[in-house]
């Protein structure tokens, strides 16, 4: 396919002073802000879209010290029942593609290649996708940098979140992102507890440490530090030890969450994935429940779009359904064994 050319990208962009100054100061937190303010009042697609999360319902459940919440979000439908095979996606249009946008849609350019879109189906108070200006595959490897300047630049009330193309991206083919309100997630306030409860150091240094969490629910890996470097050196360490384990696959599957703080650096969450969807997707009769578990429900809000699901899930599902979706017990040993032993053999001596 060919670059899209650089007055297809002009006619979508959306720019006046405040967000140039913003877009100069590196705050695409603010300067998103104000885009989807526009946007919320230009385009109809994202009215109707914000006019249906003012109805979402949440249940909130509580477990060892940290929550997991259900959100009842209709509008959600056609991203959890997405098809996603091949077939089905060679034959759609692509949603993410400029020359397909919808008549109203607007964005901001961010690095060059991306750009910033308010999505229209939001889950967050604010939720926007951030995607490739060309069609370009969904993957991780090669891409990591991006997502570090991106939620650093939109840090300020942004976390920045990342859906393999096998576990939760819905347009696989089109590289993208996503980013929601910070805290919005309880696993952005919860971290800290989870660490402490159920943590395992793998790797400490000054300014970087390696954390690998099961809480019971979900297995992750988390990077803390503030070196770009750094944490683009780990994450292929991580990535190399992943796929050697998860054989056969292009990309092994994974959610990522991505926060900065100044001062603080990046907390970056690695959520290792077995399935995309639990069999209670496509299970029969009452044991039937839609939920597609992506970066947003391991972060602690689960999306269900139909009521009769939401009114029926409990909390055994919801241990249920994310333990079945993460990587097994035995996987995650092995993997913690070998990680651990690359880390220091190789992050010791770089
Ligand atoms: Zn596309």
């Amino acid at each position: 396919m060919r670059p899209i050319s650089s007055k297809m990208i002009k006619k979508i962009l959306f720019s006046n002073e405040v967000i140039n100054s913003f877009e100069d100061e590196d705050d695409f937190g603010a300067a998103a802000r104000i885009l989807l303010k526009q946007q919320q009042e230009k385009w109809e697609k994202l009215i109707e879209g914000y006019n249906s999360l003012k109805a979402v319902q949440t249940k909130v459940f509580e477990f060892d010290g940290f929550r997991i919440n259900v959100q009842f979000n209709p509008n959600r439908i056609i991203s959890s029942s997405a098809t996603i095979d091949e077939d089905s996606i060679k034959r759609r249009k692509c949603f993410l593609c400029i020359g397909n946008l919808s008549k109203g849609q607007k964005g901001i350019k961010f690095n060059d290649e991306y750009l910033i879109l308010a999505n229209p189906y939001p889950i967050f108070p604010e939720h926007f996708t951030i995607s490739n200006v060309n069609h370009f595959p969904q993957r991780i490897k090669g891409i990591f940098y991006v997502l570090l300047s991106l939620s650093k630049s939109m840090s300020k009330y942004f976390t920045v979140f990342y859906n393999g193309p096998k576990c939760g991206a819905s347009a696989p083919d089109h590289l993208h992102f996503q980013a929601g309100n910070k805290y919005f997630m309880p696993i952005d306030k919860d971290y800290n507890h989870l660490k402490k409860q159920f943590g395992e150091i793998l790797f400490e240094a000054p300014r970087f440490s390696v954390t690998a969490v099961y809480d019971g629910l979900r297995k992750f890996i988390a990077f803390e530090g503030e070196s770009e470097e750094i944490l683009i050196y780990a994450f292929n360490l991580f990535f190399e030890t992943y796929s050697l384990l998860k054989k056969f696959e292009d990309e092994p599957m994974m959610n990522i969450l991505f926060s900065f703080d100044t001062g603080i650096g990046w907390r970056i969450i690695i959520f290792l994935r077995e399935k995309h969807r639990p069999s209670n997707y496509y299970a029969a009769g009452d044991k039937n429940i839609l939920l597609s578990p992506a970066a947003v429900d391991l972060g602690g809000v689960c999306i269900t779009p139909r009521a009769a699901d939401f009114s029926k899930i409990t909390k055994d599902h919801l241990l249920e359904i994310l333990n079945e979706v993460s990587v097994g017990e035995d996987l995650f040993k092995l993997f913690k064994l070998k990680f651990r032993d690359n880390l220091n053999k190789l992050l010791l001596t770089h």
